[in-house]
């Protein structure tokens, strides 16, 4: 769905990226690991279109786009949300204005269990509930490919695991249109137990280390029936 190739980025004369190549594969869960300062972020940056490497190519579907990255959205750590903006106001930003972009937010919003919330503004919900406005509006534009930097490591364990199987769930379920996630994160048993390939950069300069194909049983494979008899 989205290649980098030979991707390098510098900041002047610091090398952050160097010589990535990376294909995000439809139907897959893809963690990048890294320590702080590797390069995970500006990765995602790139992904997104946010940023331009400063040589090399990225392709979404096989092609290179101007601007922001058509088939992808971001979640961010930090929600990024406009406090002076209700739920549904910040929802719907990244929808495309016309008659039906008031139900395609509130589509996203009940998606991921915030109705009843449409008209609260960030600073009246708990973290957890902020996160959740982040994802309905990364999904509200209905990505192909769904970015996280590190979504889950401003919340406390509990509504993390929470918020972390919703979603899974609704990847599971294909009640989300995404075909493949990409996750930033620090957390090694988070990327083991949901990604179908963990990334691991090392700090310098800024190159892939490690390409772990994850081979144990996938809590996605709770779909197949054989396991869900089991599971019974
Ligand atoms: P963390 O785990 O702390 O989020 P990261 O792996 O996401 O780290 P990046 O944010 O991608 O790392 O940063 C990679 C490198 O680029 C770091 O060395 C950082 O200092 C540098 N960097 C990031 N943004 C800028 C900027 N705007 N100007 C100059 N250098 C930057
Ligand atoms: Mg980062």
């Amino acid at each position: 769905l989205v290649q980098l190739q030979k991707v390098t980025y510098a900041f002047g004369s610091t090398v952050v990226i160097s010589d990535l190549d990376l294909d995000l594969v439809e139907g897959e869960i893809v963690c990048l690991l890294g320590p702080s300062g590797s390069g995970k972020s500006t990765i995602l940056r790139i992904i997104a279109g946010l940023a331009k490497p400063t040589s090399g190519r990225v392709l979404y579907r096989g092609r290179a786009f101007e601007g922001v990255n058509p088939g992808t959205a971001i979640v961010f750590q930090t929600f990024a949300l406009y406090p002076w903006l209700t739920v549904l106001e910040n929802v719907g930003l990244g929808i495309q204005a016309g008659p039906s972009r008031r139900s395609i937010a509130l589509k996203a919003i009940d998606t991921i269990g915030l109705d009843g919330y449409i008209d609260a503004y960030p600073r009246e919900l708990s973290g957890g509930m902020r996160q959740r406005v982040g994802f309905a509006r990364a999904l509200a534009v209905q990505p192909e490919v769904l970015c996280m930097d590190e979504p889950f490591s401003a919340l406390d364990v509990l509504t993390a695991e929470n918020l972390r199987s919703e979603l899974l769930r609704l990847w599971q379920g294909g009640e989300i249109p995404t075909r493949s996630i990409f996750v930033v994160t620090h957390g090694i048993e988070e990327a083991v137990s949901i990604a179908d390939r963990v990334i691991v950069l090392q700090r310098d300069p800024g190159r892939v280390q490690a390409i772990l194909p994850i081979a144990i049983p996938h809590p996605r494979d709770k779909r197949s029936p054989e396991f869900q008899t089991l599971v019974d």
